[in-house]
């Protein structure tokens, strides 16, 4: 049990993809959600983390600061 999950791809060849999208950093929206998402996860409210995912997906944020 050594491998290193990160470099395996899926079983079809296909790079792995990012699930949930990733909080920007400071950014107050995100990080709330972010750790509302943990918190949610850690306590198994499923329907809790399916919604801070949606709130930090719904808050796009340009490239460029
Ligand atoms: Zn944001």
């Amino acid at each position: 049990m050594s491998k290193d999950h990160h470099a395996v791809p899926n079983a079809d060849g296909s790079p792995i993809v990012q699930l949930e999208p990733i909080a920007h950093p400071g950014c107050p929206i995100c990080t709330a959600a972010d750790r509302h998402r943990w918190e949610a996860r850690r306590d198994g409210r499923t329907m809790a983390v399916a919604d801070a995912n949606r709130i930090i997906h719904d808050h796009p944020h340009r490239s460029a600061a």
